[in-house]
């Protein structure tokens, strides 16, 4: 096949249908194309592919620019763009008039043809013979422009009576569909039926016509999608020929499915739900059900880290580099070295570079980005005392919803004692014990982490005590568990009084239930 893609420009197009939330395998492959489009100095398009008025959505458009949007995935033609660009409209729904001139076009060139067989007929054949298929073996035998005669079709039309056109495909053809990834997918044309390429009950073309014609008026260099489309790909190259647009047909690149964590079959939104990861970028709001959907955004993951996530579900660079900028992205990425065979959804590989880069996050910048989290969890809201907490629990966070947990004590009293932690560590000389530290704290003045440190361990050496028999019950005594990080950080950050504070009520507390 020529290749007539060497000067062309690139444009590539994310072309996604509104049947709801943009899955996160949809997500990956507006990024390659995104990637593709910045690689090669060319044009990122959005159309939104809208002609199955039956799947619509209400949201689900807006959703989906949204969430390229959080995703850093820039738009430079289409919806989500104004103007939208010298190809407008960008939504399926709103050219109708320029698929109807196309659709008449191969009617008349015969390359198409009407068929009148009602969708029960239709149901009864496919009932009664095994794999039935409508093609040159059979046409002649059903209702349509070909076995009728033209009278009787032009009368059918004027009546209203319901319509759609099909594709006249000659059998026994071999179609090769050139993929990047895949080499040359060859495949005959009698395993393909006539499809559907318009239907007159809603004026709107199918998938596969008003793609095609698209592609074409929008200069599109390169299709790259998924694996599902591959098997629309030899029909979407015989549409090709039958326009006479062979020469600026694209170059399809179909990527390799996202599979189940364990590896066997399709990732879904129920593998999401069992094992508690976001499938979604953003939150889902089901518009009908109200059923909620949880995202990566909500949950707590950056958009950076994601990006970098599921660039690698499905390419990879050849090295060993796993932290990529989108800049590094744009540099490496290669269609070429995309896999054929599907990627297993990591989710653990996903928090992974979300712990990464927010380990490159500032405690203040972390803060900003987690405020709705911080908002939520009813702390106070002060900037420079959160940002101090955070860069001293940095290392421990991988969501920014683990945040408020982390941080909670540094603002928050415990109100409560971890219980197995109080018959472990609280032994009956605790108290008394606690009581002599405690007056040791009230005399220091230099409330800095290491200088009690020094003090605290001298002053408990040369009383003979063991060192964790006074620290576990500190720690339990400031946070309520044992947790958290180094213990004298801790009581510097809360201040001598508050350190008091929380000494004397755990005395009272856990005092009195051991007693
Ligand atoms: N509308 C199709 C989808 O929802 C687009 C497939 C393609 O990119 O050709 O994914």
């Amino acid at each position: 096949m020529k290749n007539n893609n060497i000067d062309r420009r690139v444009r590539v197009r994310f072309a996604p249908s509104p049947t709801g939330p943009l899955h996160i395998g949809g997500a990956r492959t507006a990024l390659y194309n995104y990637l593709f489009a910045r690689q090669n100095g060319g044009d990122m398009i959005i159309r939104i592919e809208d002609t199955d008025s039956h799947r619509f959505v209400p949201g689900a458009e807006d959703y989906i620019i949204e969430a390229l949007h959080w995703l850093g995935i820039e738009i430079d033609e289409g919806i989500g763009t104004t103007p939208e660009g010298p190809h407008a409209p960008y939504r399926q729904s709103e050219r109708r008039d320029i698929y109807r001139n196309y659709v008449g076009q191969l009617l008349s060139e015969g390359k198409a043809y009407y068929a009148f067989d009602t969708p029960e007929e239709l149901e009864k054949y496919r009932a009664e013979i095994p794999n039935f298929q409508y093609d040159a073996q059979n046409r002649l035998s059903l209702r349509n422009s070909l076995s009728l005669t033209e009278e009787e079709v032009k009368k059918l039309i004027a009546d209203g009576t319901q319509y759609v056109v099909r594709l006249k495909i000659e059998p026994d053809v071999d179609i090769t569909v050139n993929d990047i990834i895949r080499g040359e997918v060859v495949i005959n044309s009698s395993v393909l039926d006539d499809k559907v390429l318009y239907k007159s009950a809603d004026d709107l073309p199918t998938y596969h016509l008003a793609n095609v014609v698209d592609d074409h008026l929008m200069e599109i260099s390169h299709v790259i999608r998924g694996e599902e489309w591959l098997p629309s790909s030899p029909l979407h190259v015989l549409l090709y020929r039958a326009f006479g647009w062979e020469d600026t047909m694209p170059q399809f690149a179909h990527l390799p499915l996202l599979l189940k964590p364990e590896g066997n079959g399709k990732l879904s939104k129920r593998d999401g739900d069992r094992l508690g990861f976001p499938v979604f970028p953003l939150l889902w709001t089901d518009p009908v059900t109200q059923a909620i959907s949880s995202g990566y955004r909500e949950s707590g993951y950056l958009p950076n880290a994601v990006v970098n996530f599921l660039a690698l579900l499905g390419w990879n660079s050849g090295t060993d580099q796993e932290i990529f900028s989108m800049k590094e992205l744009i540099d490496s990425f290669d269609l070429k070295k995309c896999s054929k065979s599907g990627a297993k959804f990591d989710y653990e590989k996903g928090k992974w570079f979300n712990h990464k880069y927010i380990q490159e996050l500032s405690g203040r910048d972390i803060v900003l980005l987690a405020k709705a989290h911080i908002e939520r969890a009813n702390l106070p809201y002060d900037e420079d005392r959160l940002a101090a907490a955070t860069e001293i629990i940095k290392d421990r966070i991988t969501l920014l919803s683990d945040l408020p947990a982390l941080i909670s004590f540094f603002f928050v009293a415990p109100t409560s004692y971890d219980e197995s932690a109080i018959k472990k560590r609280w032994k009956e000389d605790t108290l008394a014990q606690l009581q002599e530290v405690y007056s040791c704290l009230t005399s220091i003045t230099d409330w800095k982490s290491a200088h009690l440190e020094d003090t605290l361990k001298s002053f408990i050496t040369e009383k003979g005590f063991n060192l964790g028999g006074i620290m576990n019950p500190l720690r339990l005594s400031l946070v309520g568990a044992l947790q958290g990080p180094h213990l004298f950080d801790i009581l510097e950050f809360i201040g001598k009084d508050e350190t008091l504070a929380r000494i004397e009520k755990a005395i009272d507390t856990i005092g009195s239930l051991k007693q």
